[in-house]
């Protein structure tokens, strides 16, 4: 596995690909260990927890330069990346305990019945690049804690980013075995989900490979968690306050140089305030510093490989060729690295590639709407269902719009983000299955009834 450093175009470190053989000692390891993981008192997992966190903090940047070498991350958001995972840890390291607390039921005379929760085994985590430490984390907290063991397939463009994963856990002091990463390409997942030491599995991803590992453990009988990609609407009504929307908004699009399931990718404005909109958007998009990922200075770096620009700019010149019109951007830049501008496209069709698929990189379709009505309705007109973000002044407006949204969450007056606080996940072609909070720790767990006469 080559890693390609995507701002410079450069290999900058080999990593051999484990084979079969690998996969299966790693199982036997997994198993071994979870036997005696589960019982280890929920206290100490969660104390063990805490002090991954308190890893990830002390080594913070050394963590972060290995997001932003391998994917092109810029340093400033990396070291926010980590920050969050130690601050995941912390969560479940505190809630944990409560969330797996047995519950009662009303129990017939003379009876009592609960329900505990208990771990199910090795769990396989299938993971992406765009968030290569957060996705992880927010996966590997509760599973881990809920008494699981974890087997990382990590994507094949961030090796470094896996084994400094693992390395967490490690110098946190976690057993041999409970967390452990497998360097494979993805034609051997099959093999390792059909393995019935396996127990479960969860992947974030594209569609495709979603499709993939869901059919595969839909035929083991397997638990499987989908968290797959977004066309997220960013609904911008007549009385929103425009000034925050837009700065906001432009945000919500770049973060992460705009590869983020979650990023606003369709901005559907109110005519009203449709040109107030549109201009401020533009300015606070022209603002953004483009360049070196590792300047602390810079917002939007290069995308994470040659193939996901590619993706994109055949997207935005299929968009074009289909009539819609660049305001800012549009082309790659001259450079030896992925390099995207930010780009807003305008009078964007309704079935062209910027309205129709997920963009997973820096560019924004921005889109009028006569009515409110008309915004929910394009706000729906998508296979995709993760989040939506609605700018409104009147709250109740917009809880009574967010119930029309077919999305996973809905975000009022306030970017889509994940929270380890509240459940985060979607419908339709997003996924299904919640990751965080309380319903993230027990998608991985079994809710045994045990009823005492
Ligand atoms: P993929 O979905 O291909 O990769 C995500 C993970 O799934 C990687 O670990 C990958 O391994 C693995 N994988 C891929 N195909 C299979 C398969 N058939 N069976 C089992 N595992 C598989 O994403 P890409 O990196 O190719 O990105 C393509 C597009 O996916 C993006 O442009 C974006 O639209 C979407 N995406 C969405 C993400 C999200 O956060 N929801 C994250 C990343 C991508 P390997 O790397 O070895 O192929």
């Amino acid at each position: 596995m080559d890693v390609i450093n995507p701002a410079t175009g450069e290999r900058v470190e080999t990593y051999e690909a484990e084979t079969v053989a690998d996969v299966d000692d790693a199982l036997a390891v997994a198993s071994d260990a979870f036997d005696r993981w589960r019982n280890c008192p929920l206290r100490e997992r969660e104390q063990l927890l805490a002090d991954a966190a308190t890893e990830l903090r002390t080594n913070d940047r050394s963590y972060a330069e290995t997001i932003t070498r391998e994917m092109g991350k810029p340093i400033s958001q990396a070291l926010e990346e980590i920050e969050k995972c130690a601050w995941v840890c912390d969560h479940y390291a505190e809630h944990a305990s409560t969330y797996l607390n047995p519950d009662g039921h009303p129990s017939p005379p003379g009876a009592v019945a609960k329900t505990a929760y208990e771990p199910l085994g090795p769990q396989l985590a299938v993971m992406p690049w765009n968030f290569p430490f957060w996705q992880v984390f927010r996966f590997a907290a509760p599973a881990l804690t809920a008494g699981n063991t974890v087997l990382l397939k990590h994507a094949s463009n961030v090796p470094g980013c896996s084994r400094a994963i693992e390395n967490v856990f490690r110098e946190a002091g976690y057993p041999d075995g409970t967390f452990q990463t497998l360097l494979i390409t993805s034609d051997l997942v099959d093999e390792a989900l059909e393995d019935d030491r396996v127990r479960g599995v969860t992947l974030t991803g594209s569609g495709p490979a979603g499709r993939a590992v869901a059919s595969t453990a839909g035929r083991q009988l397997k638990r499987s968690v989908l968290e797959l990609g977004g066309s997220d609407p960013f609904i911008v009504l007549d009385d929103a306050d425009v000034e925050a929307a837009a700065e906001t908004g432009a945000s919500a699009r770049m973060l992460n140089s705009g590869q983020s399931c979650i990023a606003a990718k369709r901005f559907l404005v109110h005519t009203n305030v449709y040109d107030e909109f549109l201009e401020r958007f533009v300015d606070e998009i022209k603002s953004l510093t483009v360049g070196d990922p590792t300047d602390p200075e810079t917002d939007v770096g290069p995308l994470a490989t040659d193939a996901i620009l590619e993706e994109l700019d055949a997207q935005v010149t299929a968009s074009l060729e289909a009539g819609a019109r660049t305001v800012t951007g549009g082309e790659p830049l001259e450079s030896n690295g992925a390099y995207y501008p930010p780009t807003v496209l305008v009078d964007v069709p309704d079935d062209c590639p910027a309205a129709s698929e997920e963009t997973f990189g820096p560019v924004a379709a921005v889109f009028e709407v006569d009515d409110e009505s008309e915004a929910i309705r394009t706000a729906n007109e998508t296979e995709f269902g993760l989040g939506a973000s609605i700018w409104t002044e009147d709250r109740r407006r917009g809880r009574r719009l967010s119930r029309e949204i077919e999305a996973g969450c809905v975000f009022i007056n306030q970017l889509v983000k994940s929270d380890p606080r509240v459940p985060f996940g979607g419908i339709k072609d997003s996924g299904y299955g919640r990751e965080l909070s309380e319903a993230g720790i027990k998608e991985f767990v079994n809710r045994k009834t045990i009823w005492v006469e």
